[in-house]
């Protein structure tokens, strides 16, 4: 017998991943340049699994919130650019040069340290200068920009990879992307009066996933976008403009059912007794809970998919268990695969025996992930990097195929 049996598992279909990220970049312009934003272990998907399938697709650079995610990605592969996008923090600059990343710089104080690693290695520094155009985050404010610029060119121990700046709004408000755009422009100007050109020597980039969707007609003078969720096959909002971009998702959670029981009317289920049962009940207690990443915010509101039909969580999410009403299914067992994000086929589609050749396709019960996320009041990143340890990811099409 096996050591262990999965309990609870995120499936990662990095076949579905490729295929995303190329359809992504036969939507852009061809000098456009992908950065593929992995940071967070790859939204939750495991970097190393996505980073390698990301290296056979299309990505000509990397993107890591910190130099921690930037030495795991170094491990794959010493050639690859590596852009840090958080600020280090002091004891972490020596860094840059060991592991051969550029870093992000949002102030003098920052040129003047990473010069100075540089120096101590006998060599140059990639940076790429952040513009703050209004996220009011990360990057030098843009009015100033044009000095930092200037101080980079003159540190004898940097050399300036790229500029960006990062939108605030791009999925809900296009006026003020527009103005976040205008004022990056503004800026990039009059660093072009100090010298700057504006070439694919540079990655001059803005547009994250939603932004995608408000680039402008041949994308110039931008020749880069970061995509983070969207090559995951998610949109990021409902009505983002971004419906000619066909992706699929590439990862789904999947539990199983540990025991199944009949409650009669007025029991109370779980912590705090939140909810009574109007009639008797069949139950099922799933083999996870909040320890594996099942929102709290799930309980009494959330639904789960067993055999094809959408099943009630019932009461409060415990951290190792959570309730289900199975009283639709009368055939549900131990054992039975649940499905938290994903599809199902539903039930009674059998195709009659008879015609075995012309089968459409099962019609599928399906939970994305935008859904879950709107029952736990929260957005589908939040909810990649909830999904805990405790949930091995078990991964299709290995590379190569
Ligand atoms: C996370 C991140 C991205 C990617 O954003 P998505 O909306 O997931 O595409 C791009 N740029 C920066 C600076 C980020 O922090």
């Amino acid at each position: 017998m096996k050591p262990h049996v999965n309990r609870c598992w995120a499936q990662i279909d990095l076949a579905a991943l490729e295929r995303n990220l190329r359809r992504i970049r036969a939507t852009l312009p061809a000098h456009m340049r992908y950065v593929a934003v992995v940071k967070a272990d790859a939204y939750g998907h495991g970097l190393h699994h996505a980073a390698a399938r990301m290296m056979h697709s299309g990505a000509d650079l990397f993107a890591v919130a910190n130099v921690a995610e930037a030495a795991q990605l170094r491990e794959l592969g010493p050639g690859w650019p590596i852009l840090v996008l958080s600020p280090l923090l002091l004891e972490e600059d020596p860094l840059l040069a060991e592991l051969d990343l550029a870093a992000t710089i949002s102030s003098a104080q920052e040129i003047a340290r990473f010069d100075a690693v540089g120096r101590a290695a006998g060599r140059r520094l990639k940076v790429h200068l952040k513009i703050d155009t209004g996220m009011g985050r990360l990057g030098v404010w843009h009015t100033d920009a044009h000095a930092l610029y200037a101080q980079i060119t003159a540190a004898p121990h940097l050399e300036l990879a790229g500029i960006y700046t990062h939108f605030a709004s791009p999925d809900e408000d296009a006026a003020f992307t527009a103005e976040q755009r205008h004022c990056f422009l503004d800026a990039l100007s009059r660093c072009e009066a100090l010298g700057l050109r504006l070439d694919q020597s540079l990655f001059i980039h803005a547009d994250n996933s939603a932004g995608l969707g408000t680039l402008p007609e041949g994308g110039r003078p931008f020749n880069a976008v970061r995509i983070g969720l969207l090559q995951f096959g998610i949109q990021p909002a409902p009505h983002a403009l971004l419906t000619q971009v066909h992706t699929e998702p590439v990862f789904s959670f999947h539990t199983r059912i540990g025991l199944v029981k009949e409650l009669p009317a007025g029991t109370t289920i779980s912590y705090g007794r939140t909810h009574r049962l109007a009639r008797d009940t069949r139950v099922a207690i799933l083999c996870a809970g909040y320890g594996d990443g099942i929102p709290r915010a799930l309980s009494n509101r959330g639904q789960v998919l067993v055999g094809g039909h959408r099943c009630p969580i019932l009461g409060r999410v415990t951290m190792d268990q959570t309730i289900l009403d199975v009283s639709a299914l009368p055939a549900v067992a131990c054992g039975d695969e649940a499905v938290l994000i994903g599809t199902q086929p539903t039930p009674n589609t059998a195709q009659p025996s008879s015609e075995p050749a012309a089968t459409s396709p099962a019609p599928l019960a399906q939970i994305d992930i935008g859904e879950f996320s709107r029952w736990a009041d929260t957005i589908p990143w939040e909810i990649l990097c909830s999904i805990t340890k405790r949930v091995p990811r078990l991964y299709q099409s290995p590379l190569g195929i």
